[in-house]
């Protein structure tokens, strides 16, 4: 449907989840996590104050161009965690919501450990988090690439969550690296810092393919989140073809939906060339994680998200998102 005005489109607005978990007494008390209470009281919030839709809803009213429900709010969960079975499905349930999850292939079939999930776990076990920095760089130097002063210079920098050293670590750990170099150091730190048991870990951490389908089969949806959870938007071609060929299988084994499908680019790194190359596979929606309010006039391909830490978690808090998705539709 075509809206005359950009400003009088409907808004939605998407929240992005990733670890939700009773943490404070987990074995990871210090791994970024929503505690339970803090989701709760988010959910108590979003039902009070926004029209919950749900995945299909949304695909419904973007398919056949009816407007989207004023403050309209979805629920999305990345990364396929165990948590998500545990600690998120429940609640959903008891409170008749649905909500979007995003699996890499990886983790949900293969049980393999995530290069990102190695390094947030070594980042929450780490008694100092900001000498991780100087650890990669002793470990790079040791590698042949003692440097450090050129890498510090272009990608020694804080960003909206993490101070410059852990920001400057992840960095260079999760896509400035040559990929086996990245695995090399990842891996090594994980068995340094957390556990010389990477396979129990996974199993662990991540939902089950049996999990998922029963998540399915009670009103969640599953969208696609690549194979090894690249950044997408650095990839090679056929790096990127297979992040969205893994995407598919995933999907496939779960029994969810490809065609007019949900895609979430890890990390939020699309491009033109990605969004063409997820589209050609059959996904009619992407998600990134612009920390903004999408207009239903904007890319079905590049739909903003909220973290969950943008909005409050109690639910008499004011919220100056929902003002705005409030005046954008007045
Ligand atoms: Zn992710």
């Amino acid at each position: 449907m075509a809206f005359a005005d950009r400003a009088l489109a409907p808004v939605l607005t998407t929240v992005m989840y990733h670890y939700v978990r009773p943490v404070s007494s987990s074995a990871y008390p210090r791994l970024k996590a929503l505690e339970m209470n803090a989701f709760l009281g988010q959910l108590d919030h979003l039902q009070a104050h926004c029209r919950m839709i749900s995945p299909g809803e949304l695909a419904a009213c973007l398919e056949q161009g009816i407007p989207l429900p004023e403050r309209g709010c979805l629920l999305t969960f990345d990364d396929g965690y165990a948590d998500h079975y545990r600690h998120v499905f429940p609640h959903l349930l008891d409170r008749g919501l649905s909500g979007l999850f995003f699996a890499p292939k990886t983790s949900l079939l293969d049980r393999q450990l995530l290069e990102v999930n190695r390094i947030q776990f070594v980042l929450a076990n780490h008694p100092h988090p900001d000498a991780l920095a100087d650890e990669v760089d002793a470990l790079l130097a040791a590698e042949g690439f003692p440097d450090s002063a050129a890498r510090r210079a272009v990608h020694f920098a804080p960003n909206r969550f993490d101070s410059a050293d852990v920001a400057y670590a992840k960095r260079l750990l999760q896509h400035v690296l040559p990929a086996d170099l990245r695995a090399h150091l990842t891996t090594r730190l994980f068995a340094q810092h957390v556990s010389t048991d990477e396979a129990d870990f996974a199993d662990g951490l991540y939902l089950t393919l049996a999990e998922a389908r029963e998540m399915q089969a009670e009103g969640m949806v599953f969208g696609g989140h690549g194979d090894r959870h690249l950044w997408h938007g650095l990839a090679s071609p056929s790096e990127l073809a297979a992040e969205v060929a893994g995407s598919v299988s995933a999907l496939g084994a779960i029994g969810a939906q490809v065609e007019g499908g949900f895609y979430c680019y890890p990390f939020g790194s699309q491009s033109e060339s990605v969004r063409r190359a997820v589209s050609a596979a059959g996904f009619r929606y992407g998600f990134t994680v612009v920390p903004q309010l999408w207009s239903q006039t904007d890319d079905r391909l590049a739909i903003a998200r909220l973290d969950t830490n943008d909005l409050p978690h109690r639910p008499d808090a004011t919220d100056p998102w929902l003002a705005r998705s409030t005046a954008a539709t007045a």
